[in-house]
């Protein structure tokens, strides 16, 4: 009895240290006291909407304190949704550095709201007649993360984008095997509309041909997919069934507490659809034809007047029913956030990231994602492939949607139509986005550094190019260079103080290292001081290490170090042992990212944590600079006195610099 008690005891001591980190990460001067703003703000700065269901909770009892909340009182307001706000604070959503990112895109957006070209779809009035400058981009993570510019907020018709959601509310229907009975998997090569179908060899046989619709991108498969949906049911049934699986995919269950409204029908396209649609009526009738539109409506079975020269002309309603409801949800309106929230389900694995209700089964997105992939754009899939490799839907309303796999759905929209169908600036938008991000399917481990992984935070993403590396050259672990080597990994980055392998091999006195490192054909680069390894061998006297660098015939400068007083007061330097983090803490440090500090703080970093140099957060931020920051580390009582490898201090590194603002506020200390 007594034991579990201790048990127990001991859990909410850890339970509570958690909370306290993040408690303390939005702190300012007072560390007994958050500002009720600071709260509220960093959770929005992270992408977190304030009608996010999930926060529904939160936000209202945090309306009920006052200007400033007491650690009692913090740990009351984050119960309901303690883990999102774990990962909030911690830059542990799916897209970590969430202000970064959107900077980023709302540059790309900018550029791309300067193409004009493109032509509206001008096949029914009401499509002709839309706004042709309209422009909006929503972009929602697994976490539930909302990007949103522009005309994001704005109703389109979604036409074509329907397609992938019918083909899954069927494959959950019917199955995968029989739905592709009807309706194929390969790309067609033709535009959306054509009369085409597939001739294909079923069960391999040659003599057994079978006409289908290529795949259910393309109308003669999205008719031939809508038609089998609840096919015993009404139009109406089926309708208002459709509508409802659509707001289950963009969150509308989350009973008004998110923005996402119930899909809106226009019945107007539809009916402007159905007066022209001659081509859609075509591939209908081509489909019940060759069997792929089931028909279970009895046919009229009056006799024939034999009295008048004339007969009842019949249509047989499975055609017509399916072009009605084809006709009908291409005529659905949403706006972009709310495709990109049905996107994001599609991200992750048919679960929506804003109600956590699982809309469809992993399988049937797994199954629907490949199809996207390689028809999604109709002609123009493989190159959009090649260019962006994203699973992807464009409709002639002018929407695309993107699928980036366990991390968000993204909907551009803008009217203006290539001659493929698919909007100018939604491709332009997504060639973009994957040209700066490593999203494309096939990037792969990427050994370059100038593009970015949007899941790891900047300053991990530098860490990580270099912190490995560093660390091993400085241990002597010769295995783990020759992996980095054959990972292609260049072992020549320095980190935030441009220290290289080379130069902490030539510190550490590791002769085996620096022959290796100079053997892969690496070239002695300054660091931070103008200092080369050389001097670091010098310093410590390793004889060998100098013979070997002698070899090389550089004239090595002398390094800078400042040091105004060595034998002055000295701070002690935290030893944290997660190198890589420590390396990402003076990344951020010295690139100015508050936040990414102050996650850091809230994953229990300390401040003042040294790396193999003895260089700390502060001597970074007071060597670039970073008043802000030196102020923030020194709220966190960050030491002033931390002396580095050389004995400099932050302020002779401010000094040095010659960082006025950040001396003087040094020197009242
Ligand atoms: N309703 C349109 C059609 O069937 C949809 C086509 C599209 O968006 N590409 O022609």
């Amino acid at each position: 009895m007594k034991k579990s008690k201790l048990i127990n005891k001991d859990k909410s001591k850890h339970s509570s240290k958690r909370e306290k980190n993040l408690f303390y990460s939005l702190c300012d001067k007072n560390h007994n006291v958050i500002k009720t703003k600071n709260f509220k703000n960093s959770l929005l700065k992270s992408g977190l909407k304030i009608n996010d269901n999930r926060l529904y909770n939160l936000f209202q009892k945090l309306d009920t304190y006052g200007k400033e909340i007491f650690f009692d009182d913090f740990i009351k307001i984050i119960r309901s949704s303690e883990l999102l706000v774990e990962k909030s604070l911690c830059g542990e959503l799916a897209l970590p550095d969430f202000n970064d990112f959107s900077k980023n895109i709302d540059k790309m957006f900018d550029e791309v709201s300067n193409i004009k070209t493109g032509e509206l779809a001008s096949y029914i009035p009401p499509l002709a007649k839309v706004d042709p400058e309209k422009f909006g981009i929503s972009i929602v993570t697994t976490d539930g993360q909302v990007y949103q510019r522009g005309n994001f907020n704005e109703d389109f018709s979604i036409q074509s984008i329907c397609k992938p959601f019918n083909y899954c509310f069927a494959l959950e229907e019917l199955g995968l095997d029989f739905v592709h009975k009807h309706v194929g998997q390969e790309p067609s090569g033709r535009k959306f509309n054509d009369l085409t179908l597939l001739v294909r060899s079923s069960q391999g046989f040659q003599d057994n041909l079978t006409n289908i619709p290529f795949n259910p991108m393309i109308n003669a498969g999205a008719i031939t997919t809508v038609g089998l949906i609840n096919s015993d049911e009404t139009y109406e049934k089926r309708l208002n069934f459709i509508k409802n699986e659509f707001a289950k995919l963009i969150g509308w269950t989350a009973k008004g507490k998110f923005n996402s409204k119930f899909p809106r029908f226009n019945k107007d396209v539809a009916r402007e659809e159905n007066f022209t649609g001659f081509n859609n009526m075509a591939i209908g009738y081509l489909l019940m034809a060759t069997g792929n539109l089931p028909n279970k409506k009895n046919k009229p079975k009056k006799k024939v007047n034999q009295k008048h020269d004339n007969f009842d002309f019949y249509i047989e309603p499975s055609v017509t029913e399916a072009l009605k409801l084809y006709f009908s949800i291409c005529s659905l309106e949403m706006t972009a956030t709310e495709v990109a929230m049905a996107a994001a389900t599609l991200a992750n694995n048919g679960v929506c990231p804003i109600t956590q209700d699982r809309v469809l089964t992993q399988k049937t997105v797994r199954d629907c994602l490949p199809i996207l992939q390689s028809s999604g754009m109709y002609d123009a899939s493989g190159s959009f492939f090649q260019q962006v490799g994203l699973p992807a839907k464009s409709g002639v309303g002018g929407g695309v949607l993107l699928v980036v796999p366990q991390l968000m759905g993204i909907c551009i929209y803008s009217p203006r139509l290539d001659k493929q169908g698919n909007s100018v600036r939604g491709i332009e938008m997504a060639k973009r986005i994957t040209s700066k991000y490593l999203i494309h399917i096939f990037d792969g481990t990427m050994t370059s550094n100038d593009r970015v992984d949007p899941k790891i935070p900047i300053s991990r993403w530098q860490a990580n190019s270099c912190g490995e590396a560093i660390w091993a050259a400085s241990n002597g672990d010769i295995r783990t260079l020759e992996r980095l080597a054959s990972e292609q990994k260049d072992l020549s980055v320095g980190n935030s103080d441009m220290r290289t392998p080379l130069h902490l091999a030539a510190a550490e006195g590791q002769l085996e290292v620096v022959k290796f490192l100079i053997k892969q054909g690496i070239k002695p680069v300054p660091d931070r001081w103008g200092g080369y390894g050389y001097f670091d061998a010098k310093n410590n006297n390793h004889k060998k290490i100098l013979t070997e660098l002698d070899k090389l015939n550089i004239n090595f400068s002398m390094p800078n170090h400042l040091v105004d007083n060595p034998e002055g007061k000295t701070d002690e330097v935290a030893n944290y042992d997660d190198e890589l983090t420590v390396s990402e803490l003076l990344f951020a440090a010295a690139g100015n990212n508050i936040d990414r500090v102050r996650q850091l703080i809230a994953k229990g970093v300390p401040v003042h944590a040294g790396n193999f140099d003895s260089r700390t957060a502060l001597h970074l931020a007071a060597a670039e600079g970073n008043l802000e920051m030196v102020k923030l580390l020194i709220n966190y009582k960050h030491p002033i006195n931390v002396r580095d490898r050389w004995k400099s201090t932050p302020l002779d590194e401010a000094k040095r610099e010659n960082r006025v603002s950040v001396c003087n506020f040094l020197k009242k200390f």
